[in-house]
């Protein structure tokens, strides 16, 4: 055994010390990922905030982790401050609790599963619905408990279909997932209502541009749900809103569509030799698309086919359609063979026996419909509903679209790109039903309880934040959360007065509880400064010999990228100052 040699290694430091930017761990890059195709997955990269292990799947490296871990205090604190409390859940979790959920198959291949050595299953959580539920349902007993609000921030595991973007669809990701559990509904809105505050807070204190959507709760569950959008091109949820204050997710938006009724005025059916499309049909026919009507073949798990129909110029909202005919699924060309459905040429007149026409809302109005007519080449004209062909049901199923009118006041609806960094959702019973979760209440009679779930994506908001604030030349974090506050670079190293001078400025810095970095690294000044830039220090202390000669150092801000020469005299103090009126206070 080697005996060990004191140190002069202090076990506690009293004052933080300076990121050496020589001994940390962060290999910066010049070239950008091949697999990165927006903004934060490249930077981030780059940046050498985080490494790839697999497809959906990361690293924090020092720097990128310091990121995390402020983005994570934020978001503690905006949970404390509405009276939630911190536990701290199990991410594997027994197979027999999404069994009792339903959850276990309703999930789908999503969800990661694994077997131990005696062959039990667990599931690896991609939220925690069922092992809340689990762990109150014994323990909360009398409405003099209620009502609860518990969060956790942990790893999150989800078999994305499409792992990409870097951290914005990961299959490891970090979620804050918040439960409450209540008596009453109107206590459950009184929450929710805190939650969806506390998610603007976060926003702000993120530097989010953001906005609050009507939204669907999938695999969740509930009724009333709301998402929170992070305004950015890359990403992959659209909004629809408008200036009314209407905002909704284009999957469920409800918007006032005016499909074109044909003037055929009588069934007429006509020889149409063209390729079985829309486009192609409205050009024939030298009418707009909005004056056809498109037909989608679907059917549901139990195998009954339907034809689902929205105007022509219209897609079919996938989570609309799974509204009106719970997990359905397209038809395969074979099936449809086997339906009796002619592909390209599918309408409501003279369909197969058994097959059930489901209608967008908004065709209800269209007194005459071109359609297919089922049979190669051939459509009909003036198609009437109600008359020629019976609607077995009308649902809301076209997805709203540029055109499209507010459902609030009819004026054009506006469309934005959003990443959802967060969801809060109204659950209801579902889980403490289903799950057999219940309290006593004021008449000694057993209830299951009102719950709300909250969720936050806090690695997806961090990459959300670079989204926002970036630049040709790397990221530019808000000062809450930069991995420090300030960067000193000394242009030369094993100069006499420059090394000493930055040093002596970031320990200052240091001292005066500024979060400081110091580039000492025998790099040129180029390599510096590039990287500087790239890892989006907020403000940057450049300290050249030449200055010194003249007793300035400069100070650049990285947003605006203004440089101004400062008097090395009282300089420490005179960021030090600076900071602490730049810096946002949390609650003050
Ligand atoms: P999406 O629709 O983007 O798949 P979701 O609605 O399934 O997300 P929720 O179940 O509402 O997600 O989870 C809560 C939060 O977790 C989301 O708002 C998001 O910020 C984050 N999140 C969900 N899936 C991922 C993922 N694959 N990678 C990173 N963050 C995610
Ligand atoms: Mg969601």
């Amino acid at each position: 055994m080697p005996t060990l040699e004191p140190t002069a290694v202090p076990v506690a430091l009293s004052t933080p010390q300076p990121i050496r930017m020589s001994r940390v761990f962060a290999p910066t890059l010049k070239e950008d990922p091949v697999d990165a195709e927006v903004a934060s997955h490249r930077l981030l990269v780059r940046a050498a905030m985080i490494r790839k292990v697999a497809s959906g799947v990361y690293s924090f490296l020092p720097l990128g982790y310091r990121v995390l871990q402020k983005v994570e205090r934020i978001v503690r604190e905006e949970m404390e401050a509405i009276g939630c409390q911190e536990l701290r859940m199990p991410i594997i979790q027994p197979a027999e609790l999404w069994h009792e959920s339903g959850r276990w198959s309703d999930y789908g291949p999503e969800l990661f599963r694994l077997d131990d050595r005696h062959g039990h299953s667990f599931a690896l959580a991609p939220t925690h619905e069922e092992l809340v539920t689990f762990l109150v349902r014994n323990e909360l007993r009398s409405y003099r408990e209620l009502p609860q609000s518990l969060f956790h921030v942990t790893n999150k595991y989800r078999d994305e279909i499409r792992p990409r973007f870097g951290l914005l669809r990961a299959r490891e990701f970090i979620m804050k997932d918040a439960y409450s559990f209540h008596a009453t509904k109107d206590d459950l809105q009184a929450t929710y209502d805190d939650m969806s505050r506390a998610y603007g807070r976060i926003c702000e204190r993120l530097g989010l541009a953001y906005r609050p959507v009507e939204a669907d709760s999938g695999q969740i569950g509930g009724k009333v749900t709301c998402e929170f959008m992070a305004l950015a091109e890359a990403g992959e949820a659209e909004i629809a809103y408008c200036d009314c204050g209407f905002a909704a997710n284009t999957e469920v938006a409800e918007a006032r569509i005016r499909p074109l009724a044909h003037e055929a005025d009588a069934l007429e059916k006509l020889h149409t030799p063209i390729e079985g499309t829309i486009a192609a049909l409205a050009a024939f026919l030298k009418v707009p698309e909005a004056a056809t009507v498109k037909a989608l073949a679907v059917k549901a798990p139990e195998g009954a086919v339907s034809v689902l129909f929205v105007p022509g110029d219209h897609e079919l909202g996938e989570v609309k359609a799974d509204h009106a005919i719970p997990g359905l699924d397209f038809l395969t060309d074979e099936e449809m063979l086997e339906a009796g459905l002619v592909k390209g040429y599918v309408g409501p007149v003279g369909l197969p026996e058994g097959v059930r026409v489901v209608a967008d809302d908004s065709l209800r109005d269209v007194a005459r419909w071109v359609v297919g007519a089922n049979e190669a080449a051939y459509h009909y004209l003036g198609a009437a509903p109600g008359t020629d062909f019976t609607v077995d049901a009308w649902a809301p199923l076209a997805r709203a679209q540029e055109g499209d009118r507010c459902p609030v006041c009819g004026n054009l609806l506006r469309f934005a790109r959003g990443i959802e960094v967060g969801q809060v959702f109204q659950l209801g019973t579902k889980y403490s039903e289903s799950m057999n979760a219940r309290y006593m209440d004021e008449e000694g009679r057993e209830q299951p309880f009102v719950m709300g779930c909250y969720g936050w994506g806090v690695t997806r908001s961090l990459a959300a934040v670079v989204e926002q604030h970036n630049d040709e030349g790397g990221i530019v974090w808000p000062l809450a959360v930069a991995p420090a506050e300030v960067a000193v670079l000394p242009l030369v190293v094993g100069d006499d007065e420059v090394g000493p001078a930055a040093e002596r400025i970031a320990a200052g810095l240091a001292a005066e509880g500024v979060e400081v970095a110091i580039d000492d690294r025998t790099e040129r000044a180029g390599v510096k400064f590039n990287d500087a830039d790239l890892v989006g220090w907020p403000y940057q202390v450049v300290v050249g010999r030449r200055g010194l000669e003249a007793g300035e150092v400069e100070l650049k801000d990285r947003r605006s990228g203004e440089k101004q020469l400062l008097p090395l005299d009282g300089i420490v103090v005179r960021i030090a100052t600076m900071l602490k009126e730049a810096r946002p206070h949390a609650h003050s």
